[in-house]
């Protein structure tokens, strides 16, 4: 691969089987949960969240997780990752075979405890725990700031403060940094902003950006990050979800919306666009209104074009 191939490798990771499903109303079936991800990952994406390993009462929606990762297919060169929040939480991804362990620590301390019952003070230092467990399995181990950009309770997130979490997962030896707009507040300067703050404190530590669209900034959000050197990101087919502990919250950025734009500013996410389109089709028969991503509307440009 030459330097100017690999510079242009964007790699989307959908998160959809995961943060989008875990706020639905209807629960999804193991066996439909398991349909929709084997759909994806025929695509040409080369990595789905896939799971969490949370406590089931809390998050019913991600019940069964083991027998969802017992039952997918597993090509080649797909990575599949779950999300846990505790140790338990990792053992049980590590056993269930994950290909990557993602944790959350939220950048206020509002949310944190909503969302994980625990200060943001006690989900960092257990998180020591539970990076030794991760490595020590050498399986990729990636750390998530929610709220990075700002918070449903506490307003701005002080940029500090991301730092600070963001040098403790680096010292825990993570090898991915996750920065996600939970709420879907961030516009794109900001972007800009954190980002160069953040690589300027990880290093050579991999980034990603997970962006919702709650404001309809999240795919200039992801202009932003592509164009500040960010080759990572997270996104959910359709658009689909939310986050059940965050008020009003609405979906990720498409992951068709975002594969069309980042294809056609030339950057290469080896994503069969048209596979993923039927996929996003497929998708929307399950949910009773039409979802929030535009490309799977308007169809591909130049491609519409080219058929009328
Ligand atoms: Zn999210």
């Amino acid at each position: 691969m030459t330097a100017s191939s690999s510079a242009n490798k964007v790699s989307i990771c959908d998160v959809g089987p995961r943060d989008g499903l875990q706020s639905e109303d209807r629960i999804w079936s193991v066996d439909e949960r398991v349909e929709f991800i084997n759909r994806l990952s025929k695509t040409g994406l080369d990595r789905i969240e896939a799971v969490s390993f949370v406590n089931p009462k809390r998050v019913p929606q991600m019940a069964d997780a083991e027998s969802v990762m017992a039952k997918i297919d597993r090509p080649e060169g797909v990575r599949f990752a779950g999300l846990a929040l505790n140790l338990k939480g990792v053992e049980r991804a590590l056993d269930a075979g994950v290909d990557e362990v993602r944790y959350v620590v939220v950048a206020s301390e509002t949310f944190n405890q909503k969302n994980q019952g625990a200060s943001t003070e006690q989900s960092m230092s257990a998180f020591d725990g539970i990076a030794d467990t991760v490595l020590a399995s050498g399986k990729r181990l990636s750390g998530t700031i929610g709220v990075t950009f700002g918070c449903p309770f506490e307003g701005e997130v002080p940029l500090d403060r991301v730092l600070q979490i963001a040098q403790r997962y680096v010292d825990a030896g993570v090898h991915e940094i996750g920065l996600a707009d939970t709420i879907g507040c961030a516009v794109p300067n900001q972007i800009t902003e954190r980002v160069g703050a953040v690589k300027d404190v990880i290093g050579d530590v991999d980034l990603t950006c997970h962006f919702h669209n709650t404001r309809n900034t999240g795919i200039a959000n992801a202009a932003a990050a592509v164009m500040a050197g960010v080759r990572l990101f997270d996104a959910s087919l359709g658009g689909i979800g939310g986050c059940p502990f965050a008020p009003r919250a609405t979906g990720n950025i498409a992951s068709e919306d975002l594969a069309y734009m980042l294809r056609n500013m030339g950057y290469d996410t080896g994503i069969d666009l048209n596979a993923l389109l039927d996929v996003a089709n497929w998708l929307e028969g399950y949910f009773p209104a039409p979802l929030p991503g535009q490309v799977m509307k308007a169809g591909l440009f130049p491609e519409v074009a080219q058929a009328s």
